[in-house]
């Protein structure tokens, strides 16, 4: 009933924005976060497709961050997507897309594989170039059968169309997100293949930051990784999030209105947010 986390094509997912929302009212959903990846241009779609089918949208973001060299995904909650100064930085994490791209595309010309850059653009279209576009390109070409495999093989680190770029730091993706008066969720932290000594460390360091919330509950955690990341939580004094991670039928780790609930021990993040506190009571 309550999905945070979710994709457009303004960003690497396959529906418009209208799209996703009626899908996500189809499937039971009654509040969604749109999340599109450093952009928040289908804000505005979603939200009138949002009134139009009952949902409450909420304005979100899912920003690419460069956290000790890795890179780490940090949903705004909330955002206000008329904030300047989070359209301006996100405008230059996008620019960054762009030419890393461009690198990706020699890298993997280098491999012997030509036009990924004009092919991964037209998947695209308007909308900001991903990994997710590349992936998509490589396995209508064949060179794997689902994106999964394709990720594995080609994009990521030490693989042909991997290249290091250094996206935003954490503390002004936390530092935008807040003063546009949002609130800042990591998001899967399952996800980072980072050892515990570390992932304290960049807890400690994202609470100060004056990070709210950590997903729980996301399409790519496992059951256990649920109550690993309550535990964290707990320990922390963070809340906890939850959010599909939506990106289209056949790219997603999970299809819509179907997370399971957070574990007990968490407070959840929209614990004080008074729309949803009256949903849930209607
Ligand atoms: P980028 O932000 O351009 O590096 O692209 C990252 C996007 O690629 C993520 O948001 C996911 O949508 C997708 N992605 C990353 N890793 C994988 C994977 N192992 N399998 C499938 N999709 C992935
Ligand atoms: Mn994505
Ligand atoms: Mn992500
Ligand atoms: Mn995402």
């Amino acid at each position: 009933m309550i999905d945070l986390h979710s994709h457009s094509n303004i960003s690497d997912g396959l529906l418009t924005p209208s799209e996703l929302v009626q899908h996500a009212a189809n499937n039971g959903v009654r509040v969604l976060a749109l999340t599109d990846h450093d952009d928040l241009g289908g804000l505005a779609e979603a939200r009138q497709a949002a009134a139009l089918h009952g949902i409450k949208l909420i304005n979100g973001v899912e920003i690419s961050v460069t956290w000790k060299k890795r890179t780490l995904h940090i949903v705004g909650l909330n955002v206000d997507p008329d904030n300047t100064a989070l359209q301006t930085g996100l405008a230059a994490v996008r620019a960054g897309r762009f030419e890393r791209a461009r690198q990706m595309a020699l890298s993997l010309e280098k491999s012997g594989i030509h036009g990924s850059f004009e092919a991964a653009s037209s998947f695209a279209q308007q909308s900001i170039l991903t990994r997710m576009h590349f992936a998509r390109f490589l396995v209508d070409r064949g060179y794997a059968k689902d994106p999964k495999a394709v990720f594995k093989k080609y994009l990521i680190k030490g693989k042909p169309g991997y290249v290091d770029h250094e996206w935003m730091s954490l503390e002004s993706a936390l530092g935008l997100i807040i003063n546009s008066g949002g609130v800042a969720v990591l998001a899967h932290p399952g996800r980072y293949e980072i050892k515990r000594t570390n992932m304290l460390l960049l807890l400690e360091e994202f609470r100060a930051l004056g990070g709210m919330a950590i997903e729980v509950v996301t399409g790519s955690h496992t059951a256990a990784q649920y109550v690993e990341y309550a535990k964290y939580a707990q320990l922390f004094g963070l809340r906890a999030s939850q959010g599909s991670d939506y990106h289209g039928k056949g790219i997603s780790f999970m299809g819509m209105g179907r997370l399971p609930e957070l574990p007990s021990n968490c407070i959840p993040v929209w614990q004080d947010w008074p729309e949803i506190d009256s949903l849930l009571a209607a």
